[in-house]
């Protein structure tokens, strides 16, 4: 009686790890039943699977990245340290540009003006 249960065990295992696996849990449970038994939960151990590598890594990639400004690294942008030599990281920087939005810049001298100024301080009309 031992021997079947064990045999039992072992196909359901081989459903669970093949289901694990990406693969048919069912179909894997009923092939292990009916013909290898351990042998089945072998097989499918030793199966590479069928599901692509941990999203998880793939959703670090997709966020944007910036150079560190002290060693040139690329890290998250935002981050508030540098995660290669430890230094702080200006985060106020991702909201300047829509300070930014609201002024002019004289393109004669480059200085920057509150939206509503007329004339730079060069002599050069603001637009
Ligand atoms: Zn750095
Ligand atoms: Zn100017």
């Amino acid at each position: 009686m031992e021997i079947v249960l064990f045999w039992f065990v072992c196909a359901v295992a081989a459903g669970v790890v093949a289901a694990s696996k990406g693969r048919s849990g069912l179909g894997w449970f009923f092939l292990s039943l009916l013909l290898f038994g351990i042998l089945g939960l072998l097989i499918v151990g030793l199966m590479p699977s069928l599901k692509k590598p941990e999203p998880a890594r793939a959703d670090v990639d997709t966020r944007e990245r910036v150079p560190c400004p002290s060693c040139r690294e690329l890290i998250v942008k935002g981050a508030e340290v540098c995660r290669f030599c430890g230094a702080a990281q200006q985060v106020a920087d991702v909201a300047a540009p829509k300070a930014a939005a609201g002024r002019v810049t004289c393109v004669n001298c480059g200085r920057n003006y509150p939206a509503g100024q007329k004339v730079c301080g060069c002599g050069m009309t603001l637009r």
